[in-house]
C-alpha cells in the first residue's frame, strides 16, 4: 500500500518505518528541515531500541523522507497525520499542527485518500479535518477520515507498534476503517472499529485512567511512609486481583513525557467545555505534581539543609529507554535543588544530549560513579537498568555519605542496607512525617 505519514516525531517515524517493513511503501514527511536532511542520510533523531535497525533496513527501499507534502499526498492513497498536539493555553491541546496538514492535503488531493489521524486530538477534531478539506480542497475529489489513536510508549515503541494489544480504528463508513485494518492485518491484533469520535475518545479515556492508576499508588505511598507499610508489598498484593492487575502500580515520582501530563489536562478541558467536568482528574495532576514536592521534603528531612550539598542524579528522562525529556520529574528537582544552593551532579545513560540547555549551574558526569565522587546522597530520578548494575562497594567508598534516596523504587531495602547505605525509598514505611 502506498502510505504518506506526516510528523517524523516519535509516533510518525516509529509507525512510518514499522509500516515500511511489513512492505508498504511509506513517505514520511516533516516541516523540520534539519531532521528529514539527517533521516535521508540514515540519521534517527531519537533513542528507540530498535528504530534505528527498522529506518536503516527499509530506507532508500520502501522507506523515504520529503518535506514536500504535496507530493507525499499526491502519490499516496492513506496518509496519516501524526504531528505534534502540545499543551495549548490553559492546558487545552493545541491543534494548530493538524489543522496545517489538513489544510495542505485539501490543496494536493488528487484522488480518492483516506486520511488517518493519529495524533493525539479532542473529541470531533476528525469532523473538523473534514471540514477543512471540504472547505479548502477540489468539490470533485471524495476521501475518508478516520481516526486511529496511537498508544506506543517511548522506550518501547517498535515492539508496541509491532505488536499491539489493540488497533483502534473509527469512522464514519466502515469501508474506510476495514481498508486502514487491512494495514494492521499482519499483525494479528485485536481490531476494534468505532465510530469517530469513540475512537478520539479511547485514547483520552486510556491514558487518564492510567495517570489516575499512578496517582492513586502514590497516594497510598504516601500513606504507607506515614503508618510504617511498604508499597511495593501493598502492590504485590493488589496486583493479583485480576480486576485490578499489575501493571501502572508502581509508586514513585509520577508520570511524566509527552503524553499523560497533556492528555490528562486536555481532557479536563474537553470536560469544562462540554458542561462535563471532572471531578478525579484535575486532582490527579495535583497529586503528580505534590509528588516531586514531597520528594525534595524528604530529601531535606533525610539529608538537612541543602544548602552547599552535594548530590548525585541518577536519570534525567522521564523514563527509562527514552531520552525524551518532556515534563520529567528532574526538570522540577534538579532546579529546586540548585536553588536551594546544593551542588548537582547529573548522569543519564542517553539523555544527556538532550539534557544540555535544559539545566543551568550543574555538572554532567560520565557515569553513575563520577556523578557521585564524594557526593552526600544519590537521587534516583529515572530506574534505568544500568543503576541496578552499578558496584555498591565500589559505589559506597567514593561517596561522602552512603545514602541513596530512589524515587523509582529500584532496590529492596535489605540490598542497600547489608551494604551498608542508608536507604530511602517511595512508600517503603520510612515514616517521615509530611505533616
Ligand atoms: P513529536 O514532537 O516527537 O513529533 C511531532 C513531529 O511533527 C515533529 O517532528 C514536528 O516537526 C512535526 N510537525 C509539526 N507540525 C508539522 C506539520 N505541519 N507538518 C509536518 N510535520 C509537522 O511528537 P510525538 O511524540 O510523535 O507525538 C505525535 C502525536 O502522537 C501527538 O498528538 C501525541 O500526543 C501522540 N502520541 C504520542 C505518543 C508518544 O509516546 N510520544 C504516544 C501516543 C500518541
Amino acid at each position: 500500500m502506498r502510505i504518506a505519514v506526516v510528523g517524523t516525531g516519535y509516533v510518525g517515524l516509529v509507525t512510518g518505518s514499522c509500516f515500511a517493513d511489513l512492505g508498504n511503501q511509506v513517505i514520511c514527511v516533516d516541516v523540520d528541515r534539519k531532521k528529514i536532511k539527517g533521516l535521508q542520510k540514515g540519521v534517527v533523531p531519537i533513542f528507540e531500541p530498535g528504530l534505528e535497525e527498522v529506518v536503516h533496513r527499509n530506507m532508500g527501499k520502501r522507506l523515504t523522507f520529503t518535506t514536500d507534502l504535496g507530493k507525499a499526498v499526491q502519490q499516496s492513497d492513506f496518509i496519516f497525520i501524526a504531528v505534534s498536539t502540545p499543551p495549548g493555553k490553559d492546558g487545552e491541546a493545541d491543534i494548530t499542527n493538524v489543522k496545517a496538514v489538513a489544510r495542505g492535503i485539501a490543496k494536493n488531493i488528487n484522488r480518492y485518500k483516506i486520511i488517518i489521524n493519529k495524533s493525539t486530538v479532542p473529541i470531533g477534531m476528525g469532523d473538523v479535518v473534514t471540514q477543512i478539506i471540504i472547505k479548502n480542497g477540489p468539490k470533485d475529489v471524495t476521501f475518508d477520515v478516520v481516526s486511529n489513536p496511537e498508544f506506543l510508549r517511548e522506550g518501547s515503541a517498535v515492539t508496541d507498534l509491532l505488536r499491539p494489544d489493540r488497533v483502534v480504528i473509527g469512522a464514519t463508513r466502515r469501508s474506510a476503517a476495514q481498508k486502514v485494518a487491512e494495514i494492521y492485518k499482519p499483525l494479528n491484533s485485536p481490531i476494534v472499529i468505532t465510530d469517530l469520535k469513540s475512537a478520539e475518545m479511547i485514547k483520552y479515556a486510556s491514558n487518564a485512567f492510567l495517570a489516575t492508576k499512578i496517582s492513586f499508588i502514590n497516594e497510598i505511598a504516601n500513606l504507607c511512609d506515614a503508618v510504617g507499610a511498604d508499597v511495593r508489598q501493598v502492590a504485590k498484593g493488589m496486583a493479583y486481583d485480576p480486576r485490578i492487575g499489575g501493571q501502572f502500580l508502581n509508586a514513585g515520582l509520577g508520570f511524566g513525557g509527552s503524553c499523560f501530563p497533556k492528555d490528562v489536562s486536555a481532557l479536563v478541558k474537553i470536560g469544562q467545555k462540554n458542561h462535563s467536568s471532572f471531578r478525579i482528574l484535575p486532582q490527579v495532576m495535583d497529586v503528580n505534581q505534590r509528588q516531586r514536592q514531597l520528594f525534595l521534603e524528604k530529601i531535606r528531612r533525610v539529608v538537612g539543609p541543602l544548602e552547599g550539598k552535594v548530590f548525585a542524579v541518577w536519570g534525567l528522562s522521564f523514563k527509562p529507554n527514552t531520552d525524551d525529556m518532556r515534563e520529567a520529574p528532574s526538570l522540577t528537582i534538579v532546579p529546586a535543588l540548585v536553588k536551594a544552593k546544593a551542588r548537582v551532579r547529573v548522569y543519564d545513560p542517553v539523555a544527556m544530549e538532550k539534557s544540555h540547555g535544559l539545566f543551568k549551574r550543574i555538572k554532567f558526569a560520565k557515569n553513575p560513579y563520577e556523578a557521585a565522587q564524594g557526593a552526600d546522597a544519590v537521587l534516583i530520578l529515572t530506574e534505568w537498568n544500568e543503576f541496578k548494575q552499578v558496584d555498591l562497594k565500589k559505589l559506597k567508598g567514593m561517596m561522602k555519605h552512603a545514602v541513596v534516596i530512589d524515587g523509582r523504587n529500584m532496590y529492596s531495602n535489605e540490598e542497600l542496607s547489608d551494604e551498608g547505605f542508608a536507604y530511602y525509598g517511595m512508600g517503603r514505611g520510612e515514616v517521615l512525617d509530611f505533616g
